[in-house]
């Protein structure tokens, strides 16, 4: 018999900008303007509208989810929240992704109130790894973590109905940590253990070896621990950009190709264009793939 249809994810990069510089960021896309869509509440509005009615009949039996991603997508914190209820009653289910640093109790309580799920990009828990990584603001401040996790217990207290998921990229400054203090504390339903790409850079770039160390140092967790490597990517990611198109790694090389924008050419034009292969690449642990989990 065959299988239902996969919920449909949309991952909607939502601006490059972040005050982190983590060295295997896969951030990066190439920008005819600077103007992100954002920006624009009708064209945020247009977009939306437009996404759903393509997607809402392709995605099984549970509607379309948005996850929001970016770079940093509360460095849109005033612009944050309105999408988030606006993609709700639209009818999506929303989720996003975030470095964390810029969250407190009250901002992960308003969030939360909309998300089905809220993902946090976690590699380590001491400032000094942490900093290697390059998740350091230019102030030179590095997560708090007392403060995070004060945060997700009063979210948890005032909307139970969300779940958390942790990701963190196995690379050169963490491979020898162990995190599981960090993620006990934290208690996500889901931990992804990722694998840095050496696609932008081979800096941070770790062995098999070291990769099956971390995660054979962790499996105490693995009710929670999903490990990823680069071959294991599965689910259907579609991927938007900052500028509202369609991209999808380039085959066999580095850098993305992007489809026309998705409210010059509609949803259906535009996914057409690179939708069947976006998938199909998709399908693997490709760098397109790997920004929509780890960026933030
Ligand atoms: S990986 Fe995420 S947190 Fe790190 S620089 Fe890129 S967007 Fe920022």
């Amino acid at each position: 018999m065959p299988s239902a249809p996969a919920q449909t994810v949309l991952n909607w990069h939502v601006t490059e900008a972040c005050n982190y510089r983590c060295g295997y960021c896969y951030a990066h896309w190439e920008r005819p303007s600077k103007t992100e869509l954002i920006r624009d509440a009708a064209a945020t509005r247009a977009l939306l509208a437009e996404l759903y009615m393509h997607f809402a009949g392709r995605s099984g039996a549970r509607p379309p989810r948005l996850n929001i991603a970016g770079g940093e997508p509360l460095l849109h914190q005033g612009r944050l929240l309105p999408l988030l209820k606006l993609a709700r009653a639209i009818g999506f289910e929303v989720s996003m992704i975030s470095n964390a640093s810029l969250l407190d109790a009250p901002m992960l309580t308003a969030l939360t109130g909309e998300l089905s799920m809220l993902g946090l990009s976690l590699d380590a828990a001491r400032p000094e790894v942490l900093a290697q990584i390059g998740r350091v603001d230019r102030h030179g401040r590095t997560l708090d973590l007392d403060r995070l996790a004060e945060a997700v217990a009063q979210a948890r207290q005032a909307h139970p109905h969300w779940t958390l998921k942790l990701n963190t990229v196995v690379c050169a400054p963490n491979w020898q940590d162990d995190l599981g203090d960090l993620v006990r504390r934290l208690a996500p339903s889901r931990w992804k253990v990722l694998r840095a790409l050496p696609v932008v850079s081979q800096a941070l770039e770790v062995s098999d070896a070291q990769f099956q160390a971390f995660v054979e140092r962790h499996r105490a967790l693995s009710s929670v621990m999903v490990v990823e490597d680069h071959a294991d990517m599965q689910g259907s990611y579609i991927m938007i950009d900052p500028l509202g198109r369609f991209f999808q790694n380039r085959p066999g090389a580095f850098g993305y190709d992007y489809s026309p924008p998705i409210l010059e050419a509609g949803a259906g034009a535009a996914f057409a264009q690179i939708g069947w292969s976006a998938l199909k690449f998709a399908r693997r642990y490709t760098p397109a793939a790997a920004a929509a989990e780890v960026c933030a």
